[in-house]
């Protein structure tokens, strides 16, 4: 039937390039809707008294809100920052800022819609349950790999679930793309949020849902990566290629499906707050038997770059515990079945998936 492919938004501007941060007043300039109508930048706080936070183009009644990463976004911090927002201004903003990692563009989409659409965050997890256009927003990335700066999706921690709010409204209207703001990101979270990308590419191509429009980006993006982590490019080359590289590898999930690193991820995320980047790597190391050259790489990656991941992080678990965190898991059916194939269940059962577990 002719409704069987799905028509997919895409961020309709962007911007690319070495201190391309600095255009950012005036782009916009163009979208500020009145005086009275602010834009809200919400920014890492990382950033907090650097030299960034003295070039955000501030005006009038422009605010500045500056938000941790050190854990997920939730769902509760979301209708707080709307709440804020709605009684702090008579009027609604004229656009969101999101500044940061995946963490923060996250919060500035789903801020972004919840202004516009009546109710709590939590109710609108899940697949197309957004109805009005969310305001203008605009993501700047300053770490690579998470692809969250072109995603159709916004992942929160709700109080039942983590699941994202995916819906056509969810896609950046703006996303700038400067090199030059990942200069300060630590070794470790480079490697984490980076490997994010890679797994993105190697669970697509090799995923059942695979087809030409992913591949052509998963391709690209997983041949950057290899450049990135294994060539020898100049500290300027490589900023550049990684922040393609998730670009690309964020459009190649886009029209497939990401695998069993990120199904297992959202277990241990879910049960223990292990950010998704880590947990992604945690459990990739253990998937030699579904990814086989995928895991190779990674693991020369990890050599090259002198890597040490946490080890025992399940070790002391209770029943209960591998039985939350397989649920959450297995709940992911997209995943697996892109994965494993339609009979997914017979090849991954609960007990199988706990023994994986187990080793993390
Ligand atoms: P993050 O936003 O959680 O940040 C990780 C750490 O890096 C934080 O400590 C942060 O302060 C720091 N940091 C960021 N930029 C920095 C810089 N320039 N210099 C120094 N430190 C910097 O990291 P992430 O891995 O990009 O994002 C993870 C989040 O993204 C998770 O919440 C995950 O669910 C989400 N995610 C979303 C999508 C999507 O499509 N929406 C896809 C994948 C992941
Ligand atoms: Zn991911």
């Amino acid at each position: 039937k002719s409704t069987a492919y799905r028509n997919f938004p895409m961020v309709p501007r962007v911007v690319f390039g070495r201190n391309s941060f600095s255009q950012l007043g005036e782009i916009l300039l163009a979208k500020r809707k009145s005086m009275d109508a602010p834009f809200i930048f919400l920014v890492d706080d990382f950033f907090e008294g650097n030299g960034l936070t003295h070039r955000i183009p501030l005006m009038f009644n422009d605010e500045l809100i500056f938000i941790s990463a050190d854990e997920e976004p939730k769902t509760e911090q979301v209708d707080a920052l709307v709440q804020r927002i709605k009684q702090n201004y008579e009027e609604l903003p004229s656009g969101i800022i999101g500044i940061g990692g995946g963490t923060l563009l996250d919060l500035a989409k789903a801020v972004s819609i919840l202004l516009n659409n009546k109710g709590q965050a939590k109710d609108y997890q899940g697949w197309d349950l957004v109805h009005k256009p969310s305001i203008y927003h605009v993501g700047i990335p300053t770490i690579s790999g998470t692809g969250a700066e072109v995603s159709r999706t916004t992942v929160l921690l709700g109080p039942e679930k983590k699941l994202g709010i995916n819906s056509d409204f969810t896609p950046f209207d703006q996303v700038l793309l400067d090199p030059d703001l990942t200069v300060t990101v630590p070794k470790e979270q480079w490697f984490y949020t980076g490997m994010d990308c890679f797994i993105h590419c190697i669970e697509s191509l090799n995923g059942t849902y695979l087809n030409a429009f992913s591949q052509s980006y998963g391709e690209k993006a997983l041949e950057l990566c290899e450049e990135v982590f294994l060539g020898d490019l100049s500290e300027e080359e490589s900023r550049d290629k990684l922040m393609m590289a998730s670009w690309h590898g964020g459009m190649s999930i886009a029209y497939s499906q990401v695998g069993i690193a990120h199904a297992m991820s959202y277990g241990l995320g879910y049960l223990l707050g292990i950010k998704h980047g880590i947990g992604n790597c945690l459990v990739f190391q253990h998937l030699g038997e579904f990814y086989p050259e995928g895991v190779t790489l990674f693991k020369r990656m990890m050599e090259k770059h002198g890597i040490q991941m946490p080890k025992g992080i399940c070790a002391n678990l209770a029943q209960s515990d591998f039985d939350t965190m397989v649920g959450v898991s297995l709940g992911m059916e997209a995943l697996w079945e892109n994965a494993l194939g339609k009979d997914w269940r017979k090849i991954m059962t609960p007990e199988r998936l706990q023994e994986i577990y187990r080793r993390i």
